[in-house]
């Protein structure tokens, strides 16, 4: 099966210009009204549209490389819009962010006030109030919204035309001149009157912000109903015009070049020096905590990995406990050594000589 990438034949990290340029010159080819009604180039047609509307949207996109395309197109985005939030397996904690999700995860329901709040991987370990913040649109109070659709009127210089007529005096002719209206920029209208506390929108944007208690253990994308997390009254909330949409809290938990995540399980890698890899020691590994001491065995070869328990992320309640970091080693060539250190290092060369 072809992926919605394939079909508009973009790379997946495509940005949303790449995909719409695809878009335009696929569906040129392939429209109805250009290739007459052949029912493959019909198909095709289809085919394109269907994979631009997802990737066009950037929620439906991080939806569709969240689920993958199977997934995507069984549970994904139509039935996901009928979905029902009141099953809150949304936040259950048994959907792990690296496994394939299931039916009833599907994220949130369309019909939202969507605000994201961004944990880095150690803040996912422990509960975390943070602030979110979102915009609700309110009629302006000065021109109450009338200036929404703003009533234009002849421009009064060109008298509509959009260029002006003069005579020029040259050397004794009236020369006509015709030059372009700046007052209407052409257009021979300009607007009657412009609110200028909404510059004719209509409508002004305000601000919401709320403390949120984030509990240990969340994901990428987990989303949680506002009011159930927020620390504040539900009356508080209550004050935002939100209508009959719901005010979701989405979770968005930052990459970290420093660990890769499985699952949750983390990787990463530690330089050890030659020394320490031959005749083991204790060494500082980084971990989402903080630098750990861990005592790496003698004769540990380049590129062999060690497992450090307990220091991934936080399972689902049901499994409970946390993954591991499997760290490979490598080794460190110094650049700059001491004359004390070249000589014991030559002396260890020339045991190594004798040795063949
Ligand atoms: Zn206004
Ligand atoms: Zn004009």
């Amino acid at each position: 099966m072809k992926s919605y990438y394939e079909i508009l034949g973009v790379e997946p990290d495509a940005t949303q210009n790449q995909i719409k340029k695809a878009y335009r010159k696929l569906a040129k080819k392939y429209h109805p009204d250009s290739g007459g009604s052949d029912p493959a180039s019909n198909a095709r047609f289809q085919e394109i549209s269907e994979a631009y509307a997802v990737l066009s949207d950037p929620d439906l996109r991080s939806k569709y490389d969240y689920l993958g395309h199977e997934a995507f197109q069984s549970s994904g985005a139509q039935r996901s819009a009928s979905a029902d939030y009141e099953t809150e397996d949304g936040h259950c904690g048994a959907c792990d962010m690296g496994r394939k999700k299931k039916d009833e995860d599907e994220g949130p329901p369309p019909k939202s006030i969507r605000m994201a709040v961004h944990l880095t991987l150690a803040e996912t370990l422990k509960e975390i109030v943070k602030t979110v913040s979102f915009y609700t649109k309110e009629q302006c109070p000065r021109c109450q919204g009338e200036h929404a659709k703003i009533q234009y009127v002849e421009c009064p210089v060109c008298n509509g035309k959009g260029r002006r007529v003069y005579f020029e005096n040259n050397w004794g002719y009236k020369v006509r001149q015709e030059v372009f209206c700046n007052t209407c920029r052409g257009k021979g209208k300009i607007p009657e009157e412009i609110c200028p506390e909404c510059l004719g929108l209509g409508y002004k944007e305000k601000k919401w912000e709320f403390q949120v208690k984030i509990p240990a253990g969340s994901y990428e994308r987990q989303y949680f109903l506002l009011e159930d997390i927020a620390c504040c009254d539900k009356e508080e909330i209550d004050r935002v015009p939100h209508e009959d949409k719901n005010l979701i809290v989405i979770v968005l938990v930052d990459e970290d070049p420093k660990f890769e995540r499985k699952g949750y399980h983390l990787y990463s890698t530690y330089d050890v020096d030659y020394a320490t890899l031959v005749l083991g020691g204790k060494v500082k590994i980084p971990t989402i905590e903080g630098d750990v001491w861990h005592e790496i065995p003698e004769g540990m070869q380049m590129g062999s990995r060690i497992q450090l328990l307990n220091r991934g992320l936080i399972r689902p309640k049901k499994m409970g406990g946390r993954g591991d970091q499997y760290v490979t080693l490598n080794i460190r060539i110094p650049r700059n050594l001491t004359a004390q250190q070249k000589r014991a290092l030559k002396e260890y060369q020339k045991t190594l000589q004798a040795d063949r």
